[in-house]
């Protein structure tokens, strides 16, 4: 991933994105007039039917014009200068605005064949709609992961210095680590927590009763509790923060208890990181960190954990 602005997808142009992604341009085609239309709306251009359907198309076209910048329109792009801004027309008689690949600038001509090249930009698979002359080998460029370059600490993560938001943003992912080790959470533990913090009400702390009265059955761990144990829970994260002053523990973005911890239940932790954000104040990495009984899909605690270097 890199810290360039993504095209938003939309409810209308969300196919020719998905697309992409799965390696096929596709447009639309109007099947009142047989109209192409570029780029993705609700109605045919040429007669104004709403009848659209997309339909693959190789990509192929010929360059109707072009600039090269050589100031970026936004510090983002400073790596790609000069810059290759082009309007391409397809074979279908559709234009698309894009960026030229792999061309000496002495190469480029209007009217020149052109070819898709499908540009992979970041690792969940999304990719952006490039041109290059139709001769050239070129017919994809492949994600270059940034964390793939940087160096390993000897426990194996991947070191991210703090002045690195390139290979920070790498860093978010959907992906959780594996399970940590797994610790019980008995009624002897539940009942010291209920007297260090005062809150000794019988759902927690009296079986009698909450075998009786409880939902669950049973009582049941301080919500509380089970969240502060993540510190006995030891998951692997894939990557170590390096530079920074110090690391402070800045709260959580939100805190839920969606399913209760039975006195007696074994539990288990995992993280991922949700995003990453840098300020004045900082560089913000928010953790997710998930807390299950062992078994259960849904979790006991969720916890976006904000951790702030600086
Ligand atoms: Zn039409």
């Amino acid at each position: 991933m890199s810290l360039k602005p993504m095209p938003e997808m939309t409810e209308i142009s969300k196919p020719f994105w998905q697309g992409l992604n799965e390696g096929e341009i596709r447009i639309q085609q109007c099947n009142a007039c047989e109209g192409w239309v570029f780029y993705p709306r609700r109605h045919c251009t040429h007669c104004l039917s709403h009848d659209l359907e997309w339909k693959p198309v190789s990509g192929k076209g010929t360059l109707y014009s072009y600039t090269l910048t050589r100031i970026p329109t936004l510090p983002e792009f400073a790596d790609e200068m000069p810059q290759a801004l082009a309007v391409v027309e397809l074979e279908q008689g559709v234009r698309v605005n894009t960026t030229l690949v792999g061309l000496e600038e002495d190469e480029i001509q209007v009217g020149m064949a052109l070819k898709p090249v499908l540009d992979q930009v970041d690792a969940k698979g999304n990719t952006l709609l490039r041109f290059t002359a139709a001769d050239k080998a070129l017919d994809s460029l492949p994600y270059e992961n940034p964390l793939d370059s940087l160096p390993r600490n000897d426990k194996g993560q991947v070191q991210v210095g703090v002045d690195n938001p390139v290979a920070l943003q790498a860093l978010v992912s959907d992906q959780f680590t594996d399970w940590s080790n797994s610790i019980v959470v008995d009624q002897e533990l539940i009942n010291a927590f209920a007297e260090l913090s005062g809150d000794n009400y019988w759902i927690h702390t009296d079986p009698e009763r909450a075998a009786k009265d409880s939902p669950f059955g049973t009582t049941i761990a301080h919500g509380a509790l089970v969240q502060i144990l993540q510190s006995r829970l030891t998951f692997a994260l894939p990557f170590e923060i390096t530079g920074f002053q110090t690391m402070v523990n800045y709260g959580s973005d939100r805190l839920r208890f969606p399913s209760p911890v039975p006195a007696g239940s074994e539990i288990q932790a995992r993280a991922r990181v949700k995003s990453v954000q840098q300020s004045r104040k900082g560089t913000a990495l928010t953790l997710e960190v998930n807390i299950h009984v062992v078994g259960n899909d849904r979790p006991s605690v969720i916890n976006d954990l904000v951790i702030l270097y600086r």
